[in-house]
């Protein structure tokens, strides 16, 4: 989840770029927070509000991104369209307005929290539905969150790299070109099918936190959001150089850095309980719920 946000601030200036290059600068003085933070950070505060009772977590999910994105609304890069008419229809009504059927990215760049507070593979599973369906409720939209949690999940209790790998492809995505293969033709995609994987990979061909940041923004796509949901999985696999986190801090506003200090309590107390072995053979994929027939008809 901070690595989510280092990501996030880190491609918040290329966003727009569709750099093909690893040697970037990292922090130039202009690196800024975008909805992918924001957000991350509305699903995080959800969770600790609901830590141990998730009956209402949908409910007040839904309500901290509203929050969140009317205490932050003119960020570099603006927010997804459909969410913020989302946004604007609830409060209008003062009822939180139904999900719109997308399948936009948005759901992955904001969901790493959620592995953070599970308690199993399954727990990670229902938690990363529960804070995607309030919004993006199209079968790719729970797919894209969902295979995001579950390689942080893995990756935050001691799975290889070849063993997430291994689990995304059979029950997720198939991921047979290579990050050089990618970089040929790829460009900005705002959907999770069209950025998930290619995030994957980047992780998955990576060395560390940094060439992992390095290696996803490199690609040419939604910098930012590719940064956030790369960044999630390459922090709970590497961990964080602590000049990153302490360059990132340095872009938030005080409001922010106490979220994320919270966040980065949850961390340390996560890595000194020691990660658990965890049967993910055992544990069987919700991805048959994606099987029903997907007409297409999804929003970004
Ligand atoms: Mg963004």
């Amino acid at each position: 989840m901070v690595g989510a946000i280092v990501g996030d601030v880190i491609g918040s200036i290329y966003q727009f770029e569709g750099l093909k290059i690893k040697n970037f600068d990292l922090f130039t003085g202009f690196n800024e927070m975008t909805d992918d933070s924001i957000l991350t950070m509305a699903i995080f505060s959800a969770l600790e509000q609901c830590e141990g009772n998730e009956a209402k977590l949908s409910t007040i999910a839904a309500k901290e991104m509203i929050r969140f994105y009317t205490k932050y609304p003119n960020l570099m890069g603006g927010y997804g369209g459909l969410f913020v008419d989302w946004v604007y229809r609830s409060l209008k009504k003062y009822r939180i307005q139904p999900a719109y059927n997308s399948y936009g990215n948005g759901a992955a760049m904001r969901v790493s929290s959620v592995a953070y507070f599970a308690k199993s593979l399954k727990h990670c599973k229902e938690l990363s539905r529960k804070v995607t369906e309030i919004t993006h409720n199209h079968p790719k939209g729970i797919k894209g969150a969902e295979a995001t949690s579950v390689a942080i999940y893995m990756a935050l209790h001691g799975k290889s790299r070849e063993e997430i790998k291994n689990y995304v492809e059979r029950h997720y995505y198939q991921l047979d070109k290579s990050c050089d293969e990618i970089r040929k033709t790829y460009q900005f995609e705002p959907s999770c099918q069209k950025t998930v994987p290619q995030s994957l990979q980047a992780f998955f061909e990576s060395t560390d936190y940094e060439d992992a940041i390095r290696t996803t923004i490199s690609l040419g796509g939604d910098a930012d959001t590719m940064g956030a949901i790369t960044g999630a999985v390459a922090e709970a696999y590497y961990g964080m150089p602590k000049w990153i986190e302490a360059k990132m801090l340095k872009c938030l506003d005080s409001h922010s850095k106490v979220i994320v200090q919270r966040m980065i309590l949850k961390r340390e107390g996560i890595k000194n309980k020691g990660s658990k072995a965890i049967s993910i053979e055992k544990e069987k994929s919700s991805n048959s719920k994606y099987k029903r027939k997907d007409k297409g008809d999804g929003s970004i």
